[in-house]
């Protein structure tokens, strides 16, 4: 979407959340829009936010990032959530295996509804739960890349939208190769 109605913005790119209710959508859209951790309603939130972020080229973007409101729950997300999406967050959460064992379904649904030039960052949420009892990973690091590779995914490595660790960098990354793709 080359937005040149807005007078002090080049671009602007839509970014979606997607995968499974629970893993940590809604807190990764705040810890990046506002820097915080609170408690969400999983099916009260805002439909979507905007930031700007100034390239490495130097040019300024802005992420337009739709989040749902638990409609993910029954599967009921509407295709025009999707529609000229150019990227998009692909979640999971470490500590449930069967959040990673879905990620095909959101997967599809992303590139049967978003723009042919579709980017994906996954990210591998909290990070925090894992790291304090390795016994509560559920998916290891090989699954992770096996999963990333085959699909031609993004990834940066774990994060954590409680501690604070690797969203704005994934978010940030996730422009950068948007505008790549997208220019
Ligand atoms: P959504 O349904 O995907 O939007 O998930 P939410 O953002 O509503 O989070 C679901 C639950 O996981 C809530 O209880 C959050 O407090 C919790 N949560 C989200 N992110 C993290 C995280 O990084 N670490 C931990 N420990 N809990 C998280
Ligand atoms: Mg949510």
């Amino acid at each position: 979407m080359n937005s040149r109605s807005d007078p002090d913005c080049d671009y602007v790119y839509k970014v979606v959340l997607s995968g499974e209710m629970g893993v940590g959508k809604s807190n990764i859209l705040q810890r990046y829009h506002k820097g915080i951790f609170t408690r969400i309603s999983p099916t009260i939130g805002v439909e979507f936010l905007t930031k700007k972020i100034i390239l490495q080229n130097g040019l300024v973007v802005k992420a337009q990032i739709w989040d749902t409101s638990g409609s993910e729950r029954y599967r009921s997300i509407t295709t025009g959530h999707y529609r000229s999406a150019v990227g998009a967050l692909l979640v999971f959460d470490l500590s449930d295996r069967e959040s990673f064992e879905q990620l095909s379904y959101w997967l599809n649904c992303l590139r049967e509804h978003a723009d042919e030039q579709l980017v994906v960052a996954l990210v591998a949420n909290k990070y925090d739960l894992v790291q304090s009892d390795p016994g509560a990973r559920q998916v290891t690091e090989v699954e992770i890349q096996a999963f990333v590779k085959e699909n031609e995914l993004l990834y940066f490595g774990e994060s954590s939208a409680l501690s604070d660790r690797n969203i704005k960098e994934v978010v940030e990354s996730l422009m950068e190769n948007i505008h790549r793709v997208q220019v």
